[in-house]
């Protein structure tokens, strides 16, 4: 029988499916700069000086363009910029990082990769999360909830187990049946009028809000939204009966930031472990992993590099002590 995937991939068209074909296609780091070159120039060749075509390859993954002479890396500009471990064991981690239904932990990839420390594959995946960031930013519509939570980060500190909670602003379609469609996750700012900036910002208008009736958001119907409400006050009801959505994505995400993380997101970074969960939620339903390989890939290769310095180490991360 045929395979019906080709032996040379293309670039943003083409995404393994399985392991061994991952193997196959990307066991060279040419084989690897191939499909980025294609991902990132999807028409081809683009000279960013000049924007002549004409061009010749030249080692190390540099595009030269002929009418202008200017070198440019298919690596710069992306997460991938200046790194110095080889390209396929960058796809290597997106491979696992998309493979793996819940994700890796960085100790998970430092082990599978066998990076040499912890703190490269610490930034690794740090790196790969802000380019989790970009997902599609169509807005939620039809009907959607909102409410906040209270997610509890895990320390592990000298004095044991202890928990702060974090809030964080949820929007999820409720497709009716138990079904969610789409969500949107942000930790809650220290500011006034924070739930109903969100609201208005990741809900089309003429969508129907269901909230628990916090004040500032019965605006909303001023605002093109048709907003429905429950008060909790003097209700028998609990809230997870009138927000089901709301309640099932805090509840599976509180699952996930203790199955996965192996210590608690230091505040700053905890909103880009609200982007990788919402990434892998929003595509749980993908046919094949290979689908979200496709996807994070020409997101990384499309996100600005974050180097090291940018990234902030948490304090109270014992893997660095
Ligand atoms: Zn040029």
């Amino acid at each position: 029988m045929e395979d019906p995937q080709p032996a040379t991939p293309v670039g943003g068209v083409d995404y393994p499916v399985t392991f061994g074909q991952f193997q196959d296609w990307f066991s060279t780091d040419e084989a690897c700069l191939d499909y980025l070159a294609r991902v990132r120039w999807p028409e081809g060749f683009i000279c960013p000086k000049c924007g002549s075509i004409d061009h010749w390859r030249t080692g190390a993954g540099l595009w030269m363009c002929k009418a202008c002479t200017r070198r440019t890396s298919v690596t710069a500009g992306t997460i991938f910029d200046r790194t110095r471990t080889p390209l396929r064991t960058w796809f290597a981690a997106i491979w696992f990082v998309t493979s793996q239904k819940n994700g890796v932990s960085a100790l998970g990839l430092q082990a599978v990769l066998g990076l040499s420390s912890y703190e490269t594959a610490w930034v690794w995946m740090h790196k790969l999360r802000r380019a989790m960031v970009l997902p599609d930013r169509e807005l939620l519509w039809g009907t959607v909830e909102v409410d906040e939570a209270f997610i509890g980060g895990i320390t592990r500190g000298t004095a044991g187990r202890g928990t702060n909670k974090i809030p964080v602003m949820i929007a999820a379609e409720n497709l009716g049946k138990s079904r969610i469609g789409r969500i949107r996750l942000e930790p809650t700012p220290p500011a006034k009028l924070a739930l109903i900036d969100f609201a208005t910002r990741v809900v089309t208008p003429g969508s129907t809000i269901k909230s628990d009736g916090a004040q500032e958001l019965r605006r909303l119907s001023k605002l093109g939204y048709d907003h429905k409400y429950y008060t909790q006050l003097g209700s028998t009801i609990p809230a997870h009966v009138n927000l089901p959505a709301v309640h099932m994505v805090a509840s599976q995400l509180k699952r996930w930031m203790i199955g996965t993380m192996h210590y608690g997101a230091s505040q700053e970074q905890f909103a880009y472990y609200l982007d990788e969960f919402t990434f892998r939620f929003n595509r749980r339903t993908s046919k094949s992993r290979g689908q979200l390989f496709n996807r994070l890939m020409h997101q990384a290769a499309h996100t600005a590099p974050h180097p090291l310095k940018t990234l902030v180490i948490p304090e109270n991360d014992p893997d660095f002590s």
